[in-house]
């Protein structure tokens, strides 16, 4: 590592790079804290969340699964329900959204917090110094929270296919006639589902033995065959060779079982992964340590190899959500303003995250793949949706909640949710999970009826059956029948 001179003295107490969740969220209570503290952003505020990301795709699976609902109408008591649309009309919509959230994470509203919010490209010159818009900045302690983007597998020819990612796609304005979407992670598997619903014959190819390959074997199958039951072509153990176009088509030619599939589309649609942005801004010059995974690589602490300089969100992982740089903001703002008093370690116990397919996805904690993999020890009980009374008034009866357990203990490990809303149903789990509030607590507490989050009470309420004192209950059944005499 390079030497760098120490300024006398400093013009901040912080530079934030990147306001997307991570540099928003450090500024804040940076400034909050009544340091002083300067935010850069090259692009938008908000980040991919609001601008690519979170913000638009929740707006166009909303419609979609609105258009969704009136497929199913008959379900519903209609005898039919058509609707017109413009494709078109739908991505504006994603775009009123974002501008309706956008004041929320603007430059006028932090400045307003006390935040000095530059919009500029930012590079890193020493620990001590960012340039921005030809201006030297020097700081106490450096956040970076620059992101990061779309990965593009170097597959032969993909260049010639003017492809979409989900930095591009909310640009279409119109609906593309067969789709093939490149990935069957979660932004894959949203994209797909969405797209799907709202008139593209969608053809998602996808390496792995399975989509959705994170969550637990029952939940991919799932999702396959609503996926499937929806006109999607659902094609696993296929990896992407090459592109081609033969007699103006454009094709994507992928390896099955030694044998070649060639399938046409109009347009690709790339989400295979995101890359930490670490290029271009200075990261090389100051040997800042990457990860394995060309990550910024951080300590417990949320700290470079440099101490004063430390990395949140997307740009260090290992999560890529927007909660999980808000939490990792939290740690890096506090431990760069007060480190030299105490430092706090960043704590990754309790990360949960959803997929918003329909039925939407949601985890905290292990699941089974996660605990056998791990050699974690495990129990697991299980509620089916499908008993739920509002899951059926609603027409969602399917899904269930799944707890793992320390066998023999009201110890909760994780838990996973598919169903309606699943995103919002986990918040219960997540909550006992952080505060150690254990199964038999959940079933003794009041859930109001009829409900969704009920389900949280009966997989509890399975649990505590599936561990009622057999001796007791026995004891119990004498008693009551000599009552009985
Ligand atoms: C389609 C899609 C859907 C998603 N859905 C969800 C979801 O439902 N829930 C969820 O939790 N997460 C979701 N995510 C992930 C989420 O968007 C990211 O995890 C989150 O945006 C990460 O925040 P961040 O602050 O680390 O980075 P970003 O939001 O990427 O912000 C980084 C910012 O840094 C700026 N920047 C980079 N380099 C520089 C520089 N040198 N100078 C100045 N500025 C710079 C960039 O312009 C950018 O604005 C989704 C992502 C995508 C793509």
């Amino acid at each position: 590592m390079k030497e760098y001179s120490k300024p006398e003295k400093f013009d901040r107490d912080i530079v934030v790079i990147g306001a997307g969740a991570g540099g928003l969220v450090s500024s804040l209570i940076g400034a909050t804290l009544n340091a002083k503290v300067s935010l850069i952003e090259r692009h938008k505020m908000g980040g991919d969340c609001l601008n690519t990301g979170c913000v638009p795709s929740k707006a166009l699976i909303r419609s979609a699964k609105w258009l969704q609902h009136t497929k199913r109408a008959q379900e519903f008591g209609f005898e039919s329900a058509d609707v017109k649309f413009d494709f078109a009309d739908i991505m504006e919509r994603a775009q009123r959204i974002i501008r309706t959230i956008e004041p929320a994470d603007s430059v006028e509203r932090y400045t307003e917090l006390g935040v000095d919010c530059i919009i500029g490209e930012a590079k890193i010159t020493s620990p001590y110094t960012v340039e921005v818009n030809g201006k030297s900045l020097t700081t106490r302690n450096i956040i970076i929270a620059a992101g990061a983007r779309p990965f593009v597998p170097p597959i032969p020819r993909i260049d010639d296919m003017d492809y979409l990612t989900s930095d591009n796609v909310w640009e279409l304005r119109k609906l593309p006639k067969r789709l093939v979407v490149l990935g069957g992670g979660p932004i894959g598997c949203e994209l797909t589902q969405a797209f799907a619903r709202l008139g593209s014959q969608v053809t998602q190819v996808e390496m792995m033995p399975e989509i959705m390959g994170r969550e637990d074997p029952e939940v991919s199958e799932f999702i396959t065959k609503r996926f499937e039951s929806e006109g999607i072509d659902v094609l696993t153990e296929h990896t992407a060779k090459s592109f081609i176009i033969e007699n103006g088509q454009k094709l994507i030619v992928c390896e099955h079982n030694g044998q070649e599939v060639k399938i046409a589309f109009d347009e690709l649609l790339v989400a295979v992964g995101r890359a930490a942005r670490v290029d271009n801004y200075g990261l090389d010059d100051l040997e800042i340590t990457l990860t394995k995974r060309h990550t910024i690589e951080v300590n417990d602490f949320l700290q470079t190899n440099y101490p004063n300089i430390y990395a949140v969100g997307d740009v260090a992982g290992p999560y890529q959500f927007t909660h999980t740089a808000a939490h990792m903001a939290w740690y890096a703002a506090v431990n760069s303003l007060f480190g030299g008093f105490k430092k706090f370690r960043v704590d990754y116990s309790v990360i949960p995250w959803a997929t918003y397919t329909d039925p939407e996805v949601a985890r905290v904690g292990l699941n089974e793949q996660d605990a056998k993999e791990k050699g974690i020890a495990y129990e697991v009980t299980k509620y089916e949706i499908k008993d739920l009374d509002r899951a059926i008034t609603d027409e969602e009866a399917q899904g269930f909640v799944k707890v793992l357990t320390v066998p023999g203990k009201d110890k909760i490990l994780g838990v996973t949710i598919m169903g309606e809303h699943a995103g919002d149903l986990i918040a219960e789990y997540v909550l006992a999970m952080k505060q150690n509030i254990g199964l038999n607590k959940i079933l003794g507490t009041i859930h109001i009826y009829p409900t969704l989050a009920e389900a949280n009470k009966y997989a509890a309420g399975e649990w505590k059956k599936a561990h009622a004192p057999q001796w007791a209950l026995k004891l119990l059944k004498r008693y009551f029948a000599w009552r009985r005499r």
